[in-house]
């Protein structure tokens, strides 16, 4: 018969359970100084047109771990946000993120290219969160105009006038917002006609069974719908099958991101990808 420890646990279980717990504490120990030394960086994905010109880049944070090897914001993230790592975490995303839009303001190729930063809602909830970004766009030059934040319906939650007050700041100085992961959380539509929105980003949980010939999820068609019906533009996330862009256009959706077009990539490696299409697409002398 198992052994039971006095907790009632089986033993293999309570030892998971603690290496699980031992793992997260050294993984937070670790991120605590992954900033400072420099660990972190920025890859980015292209969001692209019907004519499949890249538009924009959306940046996702990796964390280069000296043993681990790459480790992906799905697992470390989460420990930011519950440890509130995620407070220096996230505004080292917008330092380096403003520090590349400011790079890019002199390359031709790179005109009218967005750059979309993902915000979490502990570090929008900060009192000074738009003075913080407004001073760092100052600080790289950035054009506010090409800058997109991402955030989640989970903000709308707590305080919704506080969000909403942000919103319209950041607005004012030309900075746009997109809506991320949109259906998968809670959200009032009554809000979405408040909020200082310009996209909504359809979860890639409504774009994977989408396929022609089949009835299209009818969750992709109605956000898309309402994107339309509320004036916003509307991205498709996940999408790496032709046959999903297929369906998504003929519901009405025209921006698009995911392995199909090009996965995140290095920035310097993304930038190659982009000054390289430019010159393909030079008339030939
Ligand atoms: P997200 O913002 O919804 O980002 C989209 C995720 O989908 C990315 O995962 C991206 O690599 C992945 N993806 C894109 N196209 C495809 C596709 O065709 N197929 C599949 N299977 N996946 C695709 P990633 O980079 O692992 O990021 C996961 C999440 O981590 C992000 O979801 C976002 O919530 C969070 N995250 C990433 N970077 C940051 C950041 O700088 N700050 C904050 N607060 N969160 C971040
Ligand atoms: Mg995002
Ligand atoms: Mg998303
Ligand atoms: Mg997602």
């Amino acid at each position: 018969e198992a052994k039971r420890q006095r907790d009632g646990k089986p033993r293999l279980f309570r030892q998971a359970q603690e290496d699980e717990l031992e793992e997260r504490l050294s993984l937070e120990r670790e991120l605590r100084l992954a900033i400072d030394h420099d660990e972190l960086c920025l890859y980015l994905q292209p969001q692209v047109d019907e004519a499949g010109n890249i538009i924009g880049a959306e940046a996702l944070v990796r964390w280069q771990h000296p043993e681990r090897g790459m480790i992906s914001p799905g697992h470390f993230i989460p420990i930011a946000e519950e440890t509130g790592l995620i407070l220096p975490l996230g505004h080292w995303v917008i330092q380096e993120g403003c520090r590349v839009l400011g790079e890019w303001r002199n390359i031709p190729a790179l005109q009218g290219l967005q750059l979309s930063l993902n915000v979490s809602v502990r570090q929008f909830q900060q009192p000074d969160f738009a003075d913080q970004v407004l001073s760092v766009i100052q600080q790289h030059d950035v054009p506010p105009e090409r800058l997109t934040l991402e955030l989640t319906e989970s903000l709308l939650l707590s305080d919704p006038d506080g969000t909403i007050e942000k919103m319209q700041q950041l607005q004012r100085a030309g900075v746009s917002f997109a809506l991320d992961d949109f259906g998968t959380g809670y959200s009032s539509l009554a809000y979405l006609k408040v909020l200082p929105l310009d996209t909504l980003k359809i979860d890639i949980a409504f774009v994977r069974d989408l396929a022609l010939g089949m009835q299209a999820t009818p969750i992709a068609a109605t956000i898309i719908a309402l994107a339309q019906s509320l004036g916003l533009r509307v991205v498709a996330e996940g999408v790496e099958t032709n046959d999903q862009r297929l369906v998504l256009a003929q519901l009405g959706c025209h921006i698009y991101q995911g392995f199909l077009f090009g996965r995140p990539l290095p920035v310097d490696a993304f930038l190659r990808t982009i000054v390289e299409d430019a010159r393909a697409s030079l008339p030939h002398k």
